[in-house]
């Protein structure tokens, strides 16, 4: 998965919904977490979701505002999430 950071609007339920793999940089804007929770902080950075919170990660890539996560499959087609059109 990962955040397209242009489109993100930082409203911040995709931190609320996922705090352990979604967090806010210093600008104000949602990155992803590896899975030691470090914060991946170059654009677009992408991490794998872990079972716990597919759920939740899910989720928030269906409501987030800016329909900015992107959750892909292996073969890199996308499993929600991302602008309308291209689900
Ligand atoms: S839900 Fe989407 S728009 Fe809102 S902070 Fe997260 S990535 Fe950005």
């Amino acid at each position: 998965m990962r955040v397209d950071q242009n489109a993100c609007t930082g409203d911040g339920l995709c931190v609320q919904l996922a705090p352990s793999v979604f967090e806010f940089d210093v600008d104000g804007l949602a990155y992803v977490k590896d899975d030691t929770g470090e914060l991946q902080t170059l654009d677009g950075a992408r991490v794998p979701v872990p079972l716990p919170v597919v759920d939740a990660v899910l989720g928030a890539a269906d409501e987030c505002p800016g329909t900015c996560i992107y959750v892909e499959r292996a073969d890199g087609t996308l499993e929600a999430g991302g602008p309308a059109e291209e689900v």
